[in-house]
């Protein structure tokens, strides 16, 4: 099956979460630690697509030198007392022991790119840590999850997509939801903790379901959404509601965005997809009946589709489906039976 195929949905690191108990301080301080860059949803990749891997130190020029946790303690102060840096995150580790782990940029991404790939790239609003240089591969450039996750070898996704996730998680929890205070990085950047009542916060994830409703005569529900560009098509796709199971969502979703009323649900796979926080499951879903009746809100066309009418609709891009990273297209090509041509996505 095609959904089986995605790398962001095989990918696999072994997360070493045994570690994370142990802070950052010791991968921190291994030369042999390889670190990759994130941010908001982007990762470093080389020329030929793959994750740019750094020493510590050399990341941490890159990115502009140490970073404080939010309550002001640099890395030494916020080892000191278990705590640990706002910037960095323990991923795993490779097959000898060694770790992984990913530098945030914090917003900086544009600053250590600007020079040539092979100066001493430091931003220049940063404290630039005394003697300390780096270099990029020539080739170096910030990707979007987004477009390189298809392309990424399974290990690669399980690292970028762990990263990409804590990052965004990091960048909008800074603050306890109990009581307002900050929250300071514990667990090798796997919890926040608030500073106030020591309260324990941890990454959240966010199930959605997306499902491909096929009907009686095996035809196809695409939908269009409004916030889209002209021409883009997709399944259907919403967030599970708290209190919901994962087939009612999809029952919901497809009657309330489009009038099709849903029966059988059946699980085909699951994909991490986190902008920001989204667990991407996925189902085939058997329609029960086939009239269209879209909710003008947030889907503003839908229709059926046989796979003569798809593969013309893209070959003249009056179609265009959705990415190749993305599980919503491994539906498209799973019930088409074929993959879609290489250029045709958004
Ligand atoms: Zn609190």
């Amino acid at each position: 099956m095609i959904v089986d195929d995605l790398p962001l949905s095989r990918a696999e690191v072994d997360r070493a979460a045994e570690r994370r108990a142990d802070g950052l301080a010791p991968a921190l301080a291994d030369p042999a630690s390889r670190v990759l860059l994130v941010d908001d949803g982007g990762v470093l990749t080389d020329a030929s697509g793959a994750l740019v891997l750094l020493a510590p130190d050399q990341a941490d020029a890159l990115a502009g030198g140490p970073v404080p946790s939010i309550d002001g303690r640099g890395r030494d102060d916020a080892a000191a007392d278990g705590a640990d840096v706002e910037a960095w995150l323990l991923l795993g580790r490779d097959d000898h022991g060694s770790a992984y782990l990913a530098r945030r940029v914090l917003g900086r991404r544009d600053a250590p790119l600007a020079g040539a790939a092979s100066d001493v790239l430091v931003h220049a609003g940063a404290t630039a840590p005394a003697g300390r240089t780096a270099s990029l591969p020539d080739g170096a450039s910030w990707s979007s999850l987004r477009t390189v996750g298809a392309a990424l070898t399974a290990h690669d996704a399980g690292l970028a997509t762990a990263a990409v996730a804590l990052d965004s998680w990091h960048a909008r929890h800074p603050r306890c939801p109990r009581c307002g205070a900050a929250t300071r990085v514990v667990q090798a950047g796997w919890v926040r903790a608030c500073v106030a009542d020591g309260s324990e916060h941890y990454p959240r994830t966010d199930p959605a379901v997306i499902m491909a409703v096929v009907d009686d005569e095996d035809r196809l529900l695409l939908g269009h959404a409004r916030a889209w560009a002209a021409g883009r098509w997709s399944t259907l796709a919403g967030f599970v509601e708290p209190g919901e199971s994962l087939e009612n969502a999809v029952r919901r979703e497809v009657r309330e965005e489009t009038g099709v009323v849903v029966g059988d649900v059946e699980y085909r796979g699951s994909q991490p997809w986190p902008f920001p926080a989204s667990l991407m499951v996925a189902f085939v879903a058997r329609a029960r009946t086939t009239d269209v009746v879209v909710d003008g809100v947030e889907v503003e066309q839908a229709a059926w589709f046989t796979r003569d009418r798809l593969r013309e609709a893209v070959a003249s891009r009056e179609v265009v489906p959705p990415g190749p990273a993305s599980i919503a297209r491994a539906l498209v090509e799973d019930w088409l039976g074929e993959r879609l041509p290489e250029h045709a996505a958004f």
